[in-house]
């Protein structure tokens, strides 16, 4: 049930959003010059009745809060672009497809790439991997917000300087 996948890596991707009612993705900090490719098959997913959005793709800023101009392409598109620091794995739940790469999935040098179609699999991976909200801060299925002064995105925050858990929704550049 899990490939690895070697070639054709952006076609397989589209195809699995083409077929997904749901996509979660989680992009670590690095290339995502793979992400307008899928950008058709993202907008075109549609939402549901529960009033989520359908589509929740995590992005992680660098420290300064400044996204790639790939996800605030895609986020101008209509796609629900998140920040969100840290993003520890690189992986996607496209539908009943998981798939992880060992490097930024989006990127250059994605390097090992699984793809796992399995329906139970996906939904115990989109369950663990999915972000509640709390404290104010939105959470998978959810639009971001810009920050009031500068209208950088504001980052759902994990951690704090200590690695310890801490939920925060709060603008890199202007810290409110
Ligand atoms: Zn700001």
């Amino acid at each position: 049930m899990t490939e690895l996948v070697e070639d054709d890596l952006v076609a397989r991707l589209r195809d699995d959003v083409k077929r997904a009612a749901t996509v979660d993705m989680w992009l670590p900090r690095g290339s995502l010059r793979n992400l307008p490719a899928l950008l058709p098959e993202l907008t075109a997913v549609r939402n549901g009745d529960s009033g989520a959005e359908s589509v929740t793709v995590w992005v992680e800023p660098d420290p300064d809060g400044h996204l790639p101009v790939e996800a605030l392409q895609a986020r101008w598109e209509g796609v629900n672009i998140r920040a969100c620091l840290p993003v520890l794995e690189s992986c996607a739940v496209l539908g009943d497809v998981v798939w992880s790469s060992s490097e930024p999935l989006l990127g250059t040098e994605p390097g090992v790439v699984l793809r796992t179609e399995y329906r139970a699999f996906a939904d115990a991976a989109r369950r663990a991997q999915r972000r509640r909200p709390g404290a104010g801060v939105p959470g998978s299925g959810q639009l971001g917000e810009d920050c009031g002064h500068c209208r950088r995105m504001l980052v759902r925050y994990e951690q704090d300087r200590r690695g310890r858990t801490d939920l925060r929704h709060e603008c890199a550049s202007c810290g409110a």
